[in-house]
């Protein structure tokens, strides 16, 4: 259990929500917004503060500054720029209790997966600063005599992060900190489901600003819902939008950033499927069903929605299955003793409910689960019961991402016809097998395999690390963020051609003379 209150880490961390909607950086400005929003823990019921939403003449201000921001920083040699970025992640690390703690109360994940977010913002700032020294261009062989061709990472400019409350720091960070290394400013509209720990964030970063004397503007945050969201998308000043969240949300957003044709990377939703085949280490394979079915409350865009079992381990492996659920401890996060907490709000609760419903109505049978948690420490309303549901793969229920505890399962006969079915959803986040067999993991790996963005072998699906490019295709949007060469996507390339000859000769042979 946490040992300090949490009104203490909110004072600790310096959270004045009512009065602060917007931060070039170092300043917050005062709030001038007339709306209002009250953040409430899925922990507890309890309201944790409320917050003031941006207003437009802020935004305006915000943008500006950005702008001017982006004219110096782009100058700063890119080296200095990830010396910044080391000194983010050291008073991250730091804070890195205060700042787990919170995440973890007004988010709703166990405060072990909170200290796990602030970790991965941690690795994100030691990835970005080494890689301040290493934003690589090409030469390339010319056709032309005595001529050189090059390519040129430079700065992009504006990047709007726009996040999810289901990571609400990490997403940033994967973002921020390499578009900062890139020589860009970083505007960020935190969830509106979210915002103290994005708040949070900003002051624990303030003082690396105003000490690195870094100009005013390069990490900016806007709190508002998804109009402000939109005006980013909308915003010609903004040259990339990178958006997490909703397929919903990511179509919509694609459309605006694309009617002004400017960039984004958009991260959305998945319906991520573990096939375990009868070659898998079978304890292991639980293990992982298991927390990637119910870690963060099935509340990861990696979480397990699918398990496709070869019919001759499946009934075997779904009754040990059901005996762990049955095992689980489910109540308030921060007590290390639970592996599951809430759900983030009530909303949440009835898509639990209504996609429950939905799959019986469609002919899938529950095998564990169905319930809202009543009674003391479910005060909040929040809490339910992790589902088994045996289904068939087309059914429309089966189809959507549930952004909850919910877990289809399915028998198969065929690798093929499992990985068909495992590929047979819109969405293409991640993916993964568990066999000791090395030809199926191979072959689920090759190109008649996976089609996710992420497929892996004997782990679960969720759980990424940060060194590789994150990200997935299809209606998961098709973006990488994080690792590999993931910055390329945060500067613009330019090809440089040098003739230092005496002639001037046209490529393909082309004669002009005059
Ligand atoms: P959401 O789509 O409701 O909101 C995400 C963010 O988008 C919020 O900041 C919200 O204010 C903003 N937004 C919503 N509509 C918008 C619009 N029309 N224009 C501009 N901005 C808008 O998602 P959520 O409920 O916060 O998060 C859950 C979803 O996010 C799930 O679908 C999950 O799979 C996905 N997700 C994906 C990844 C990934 O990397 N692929 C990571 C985390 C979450």
């Amino acid at each position: 259990m946490l040992s300090v209150k949490i009104e203490n880490i909110l004072s600790k961390l310096g959270i004045n929500p009512k009065n602060e909607s917007v931060c070039t950086g170092k300043q917050w400005l005062t709030a001038l917004g007339s709306e209002t929003i009250s953040i409430i823990s899925p922990v507890d019921g309890k309201k944790i503060a409320d917050v003031t939403l941006a207003s437009t003449t802020e935004y305006e201000k915000v943008i500006q500054q950005s702008q001017l921001a982006f004219d110096n920083w782009k100058k700063v040699p890119a080296p200095k720029r990830g010396e910044v970025v080391r000194q983010i992640g050291n008073k991250l690390r730091e804070n890195k209790e205060e700042l787990g703690a919170l995440v973890s109360y007004e988010m709703g994940k166990s405060l072990e997966e909170g200290l796990g977010e602030v970790q991965e913002m941690i690795d994100i700032c030691d990835f970005a600063c080494g890689l301040s020294r290493q934003l690589y261009g090409l030469t390339i062989a010319s056709e032309r005599k005595e001529h050189i061709m090059m390519e040129q990472w430079h700065p992009l400019g504006a990047v709007g992060i726009i996040t999810a409350f289901n990571f609400p720091v990490a997403v940033w960070a994967w973002n921020a900190m390499i578009a900062a290394v890139c020589g860009d400013v970083c505007i960020w509209k935190p969830s509106e489901k979210t915002p103290l720990s994005a708040i949070a964030v900003q002051n624990i970063i303030r003082p690396v600003l105003i000490n690195s004397n870094i100009p005013e503007g390069v990490f900016n945050i806007i709190l508002g819902d998804f109009r402000i969201g939109e005006k980013m998308a909308k915003d010609t000043r903004i040259q990339l939008i990178s958006a997490t969240g909703s397929t919903k949300m990511g179509k919509r957003v694609s459309q605006l950033v694309a009617s002004r044709l400017g960039k984004s990377i958009l991260e959305l939703g998945g319906n991520n499927a573990l096939i375990i085949t009868d070659d898998a280490d079978l304890k292991n394979a639980l293990k992982a069903a298991v927390f990637g079915s119910v870690g963060t409350a099935g509340q990861r865009c990696t979480s397990i929605r699918r398990l496709i079992i070869q019919n001759t381990i499946y009934d075997k492996f779904i009754a040990q299955l059901v005996k762990i659920y049955k095992q689980l401890n489910i109540g308030n996060p921060l007590n290390k003793q639970n592996h599951i907490g809430p759900l983030i709000d009530k909303i949440a609760v009835s898509n639990y409910q209504n996609a429950i419903n939905e799959a019986e109505n469609q002919g899938a049978k529950i095998l564990y689960g169905n319930k809202v948690l009543k009674g003391k420490g479910y005060e909040s309303g929040c809490y339910v019961l992790p589902t088994l549901i045996e289904a068939q793969n087309h059914l429309k229920i089966v189809q959507e991402e549930t952004f909850a505890p919910i877990t289809y399962i399915m028998k198969y006969n065929t690798l093929k016809e499992a990985i068909a079915m495992q590929n047979d959803v819109k969405q293409g986040l991640s993916s993964a097998i568990f066999t000791n067999n090395l030809k199926e993991a191979q072959y689920f790996l090759s190109h008649s395999g996976s089609d996710c963005g992420i497929a892996n072998v004997n782990i679960g699906t969720s759980g990424a690390e940060i060194g590789g490019a994150f990200g997935g295709e299809k209606e998961t949007g098709g973006g990488r963020e994080s690792g590999s060469d993931s910055w390329k996507a945060y500067m613009r390339r330019q090809t440089n051609t040098v003739n230092y000859g005496n002639d001037i000769p046209l490529a393909q042979g082309i004669k002009f003379e005059i």
